[in-house]
């Protein structure tokens, strides 16, 4: 792996109890005038960031376990995609990819279609954010089959626009009382193997293909949308078998079958994308977070007999594929494949899967250690059940936050701590944030040390 240079000093300092003064000023601040709806993980503003630390308003460094969901692979301000940002926008930040064309769009949907599964010949559209992939996928599914029901699963997580809060299962707080909802949406059980033990991937998915032909009907599926390991849902990886499974009975079914990979895609889970640890091609994929180094762009690639088949005009938005986001999607590819950064996540997996999974075993309530790469969570219990503990969860992203870390939570059930490092951080200050992680849980939750 090639060095990788950093231009914060990459430490955990802390000067100020957290959330310092000066947040403590821009919460105020922000209470007058930003939306109450939208809500933040952790009451500190950030001044600067780079590799695995946050540098907040107040001069304390922070670990940062999260990359911001899953988006700053390469880090919060890589050298080389800050500098093709800042010679783009020299150039021209916008003219629209639907009036006046320009060559980054084109690269960057060569660069989707030679990475992403399948040496199908691909085509690609480019838009703002992860929902509005999602969006475009539901859209040529249904265009191109001429069907509307579309499948989506249990603990899913698409986005927030209506469509895609519809295919989203968590209702607080990403639906409640934000309907009505759009409709054609079928909920299908996930494979769980935690929660649903002994049960096969192959099981799964004939429990759900049994459902779909009963309640739906093969003939009137338009589409499969399913994240091959799911996100805020609770990074969920389904039983081998279950995924392969359901794009076998999709395409006997004329369906289109969609893995969202917002969150897995680009060397997150040790693999370009999570598709491949299982072998299956899907017919569209979404992608965003991790594409551009944190600029917003989001891309819907697939097979190009589908995504041809949409009438022109039918497909696009005003900021789709901005040149600047193209720039920095560029630039953040080739870092991630200069620097092997999928082998970079498998290394993560290695170091943080044995000590978190050391914790299990000393401490009842951590009921499963899960996922792939640099995507790994702990599901909280109480401990000798599998009763999901929110409140676990909840006081150990608070007290791993005091002590400098951040770690974020999510799940169905709130009870899952989930770590999303940057691909770039240092082992070093990994390992120093996992001691201060586990610390917080013996803490909390109350092992043996
Ligand atoms: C984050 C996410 C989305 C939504 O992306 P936004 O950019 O927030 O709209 C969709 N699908 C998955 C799997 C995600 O993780």
């Amino acid at each position: 792996m090639t060095e990788i240079g950093y231009r914060c000093t990459q430490e955990r300092r802390i000067r100020t109890a957290l959330p310092g003064p000066k947040s403590a000023e821009l919460t105020e601040r922000r209470r007058a005038v930003v939306a109450g709806g939208v809500a933040s993980a952790v009451p500190v503003y950030a001044a600067d960031a780079d590799g695995g630390v946050i540098v907040d308003v107040d001069g304390n460094s922070l670990i940062d376990l999260g990359s911001g969901i899953a988006v700053t692979g390469v880090g919060a301000s890589n050298a080389s995609v800050a500098a093709a940002v800042a010679e783009q926008a020299q150039h021209f930040t916008h003219t629209c990819f639907m009036i006046t064309p320009y060559e980054g769009y084109v690269r960057v949907a060569e660069e989707l279609a030679a990475l992403t599964p399948g040496a199908h010949e691909k085509r690609t559209a480019l838009f703002n954010s992860g929902s509005e992939a999602v969006e475009n996928a539901v859209k040529v599914a249904r265009l191109t089959t001429g069907r509307s029901a579309v499948v989506a699963f249990d603990h899913a997580y698409h986005g927030r626009t209506n469509l895609t809060m519809a295919l989203t299962a968590k209702t607080m707080p990403y639906k409640a009382h934000m309907g009505p909802f759009a409709p054609e949406i079928y909920r299908m059980p996930m494979s769980y193997p935690y929660r649903d033990p002994g049960v096969s991937g192959e099981e799964a998915a004939k429990r759900v293909i049994a459902r779909i032909e009963a309640q739906i009907g093969a003939d009137s599926t338009a589409a499969l949308i399913i994240e091959p390991i799911q996100g805020e849902g609770g990074f969920i990886v389904p039983a081998p078998g279950f995924l392969p499974a359901l794009v076998e009975w999709a395409h006997a079914s004329g369906a289109v079958f969609i893995a969202d990979e917002v969150q897995t895609g680009f060397a997150r889970t040790g693999a370009w994308f999570a598709s491949e640890h299982e072998g299956i091609v899907p017919d569209l994929i979404t992608m965003a977070k991790g594409i551009a180094g944190g600029m917003p762009l989001a891309a819907l690639t697939g097979r190009a007999e589908l995504l041809d088949a949409v009438h022109a005009g039918g497909l696009g938005g005003t900021y789709g594929g901005n040149p600047v986001a193209c720039a920095a999607a560029l630039a953040a590819i080739d870092f991630m494949r200069e620097h092997d950064l999928p082998g970079r996540a498998r290394h993560i997996e290695a170091i943080v899967k044995p000590r978190l999974e050391a914790v299990a075993a000393e401490a009842g309530t951590i009921g499963d250690v899960r996922g792939r790469g640099a995507m790994i969570a702990i599901e909280l219990v109480r401990a000798g059940t599998s009763e999901p503990d929110a409140a676990a969860a909840k006081a150990i992203a608070a007290q791993a936050l005091s002590e400098g870390v951040v770690v974020l939570t999510c799940g169905t059930y709130g009870n899952i701590i989930r770590l999303l490092p940057p691909l770039v951080i240092g082992d070093d200050l990994l390992r120093e944030g996992l001691g201060v992680l586990e610390a917080a849980i013996r803490t909390v939750a109350g092992g043996t040390s």
